[in-house]
């Protein structure tokens, strides 16, 4: 079997991790596997790598800060391939540009356009065990990118696509994917399987276990993923097509997700007439400010307000953006609340049973939360709430969802 493994930061955040992960490859080895390891940097050193950079300027050259920040993985990717060696097996590390991950050249957010198979096929012919960093490319001109924030998860994903792998783990220091933050709820249970639709909802509602572009790229090239845990034994999470989610397992909502990242923006008495919406929102996308939920009021008395939420990074850039914009078109007050947090619950059964949303809103009425904006996809429901109640809402939810892990844990 050809095997593509990742390991996150934590798993690799010292040389004795690294001797934990050496040995977790050579068990696959001894069985006969052919192994392609992929790695991050130790955990905090790509952060500590672009603080570097900002002390020496607010806004350093990109193509230098992905020379800089592909380091990280570097380092790890030579420690465990000289483990493996000292604990005798045969292994060889090899840059995303010897490999030749060849990327666009978006420095900073680098997307994966061809992955070159000879020289691993070649490393893996000799019986080695081919060690790559994770996060790095090389564009065609031959300079060093990177994926973006959690990219590693992506060039795993990647050369398990392009390799034809016949299983890509991901090991990370949780042991799934969990039904919501077992942080939050303590009966939050671990999914045996879960969609690749449901994978990036969570994702992009917070579930930080994969990087979303990897789950998109393990969607298109339908890679199955196996989450698991580094540190303890476990069956993990298989992220993988809908079909293969058999019926029997089918549940309606599959996790519950919470955001305290988002600030709302109320534009009041906007004049209700063409193009107003479109003003709003083409200022906010100019600054390159992504909006998630938009509400907009029936009208009264020929003008209406509209609610908009934003991350709470962006939040003060447009609120000002707002301001200016209210004073060009008449429009009198803006107001920005980010005593806020997003509920949202996830699962595909919603596209065929009916009463989800009306459920979810009974809960949270039932439990005195006020809904102050909502919004829907095929496979989601998201309310916004003041803060105070979010823990309240997501154990609430979990619970009427059937969700909770029961008390009696079964043995698996
Ligand atoms: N080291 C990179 C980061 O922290 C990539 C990764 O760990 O996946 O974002
Ligand atoms: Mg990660």
């Amino acid at each position: 079997m050809l095997v593509v493994q990742k390991y996150g930061g934590t798993s690799v955040k010292d040389t004795e991790r690294i001797r934990n992960v050496a040995q977790k490859v050579i068990e696959y080895k001894k069985r006969g596997d052919d192994l392609i390891v992929v790695v991050s940097a130790m955990a905090g050193e790509t952060d500590r790598l672009l603080n570097l950079a900002g002390s020496v300027t607010p806004f350093p050259d990109e193509r230098e800060v992905d020379v800089l920040i592909s380091t990280g993985e570097q380092v790890t990717s030579a420690l465990l391939a000289i483990t493996l060696k000292s604990m005798g097996y045969d292994a060889i590390s090899l840059l995303g540009s010897q490999v030749r991950i060849i990327t666009d050249s978006s420095f900073g957010k680098a997307r994966i356009n061809e992955i070159e198979r000879e020289r691993i096929l070649s490393e893996l012919k000799k019986g080695k065990i081919v060690v790559v960093p994770g996060f790095q490319g090389v564009d065609e001109e031959g300079n060093i990118t990177t994926l973006g924030r959690g990219g590693s998860d992506t060039t795993a994903v990647a050369l398990a696509a392009g390799l034809k792998a016949d299983l890509c783990e991901i090991y990370t220091d949780v042991d799934g994917v969990y039904t919501t933050d077992p942080n939050i709820c303590e009966k939050a249970r671990r999914l045996d399987r879960i969609s690749y639709d449901e994978m990036l909802e969570m994702a992009s509602l917070g579930a930080k276990v994969l990087q979303i572009r990897s789950v998109e790229f393990a969607k298109k090239y339908n890679v199955p993923i196996y989450v698991k845990s580094s540190l303890v034994e476990g069956k993990g999470t298989l992220v993988c097509k809908e079909e293969e989610i058999m019926s029997m397992e089918k549940v309606v909502i599959s996790g519950v997700t919470y955001s305290k990242n988002e600030a709302k923006i109320t534009v009041n008495n906007v004049p209700d007439r063409p193009g107003m919406a479109a003003k709003i929102f083409t200022a906010l996308s100019d600054a390159n400010i992504v909006v998630d939920i938009i509400v907009q009021n029936v009208s009264h008395a020929n003008t209406t307000d509209i609610t908009f939420t934003v991350a709470k990074a962006d939040a003060k850039k447009a609120y000002k953006i707002m301001e200016d914009l209210a004073k060009e078109i008449g429009v009198k007050d803006v107001t920005m609340d980010d005593d806020i947090a997003k509920v949202s619950i996830v699962g595909l059964g919603m596209i065929s049973h009916a009463g989800i949303a009306s459920k979810m809103f009974s809960v949270l009425a039932e439990e005195g939360i006020n809904i102050e904006a909502i919004t829907t996809s095929e496979i989601k429901i998201s309310c916004v709430i003041k803060r105070k109640y979010g823990e309240l809402a997501v154990q609430a939810l979990h619970k009427a969802f059937g969700l909770d892990q029961e008390d009696v844990k079964e043995e698996t």
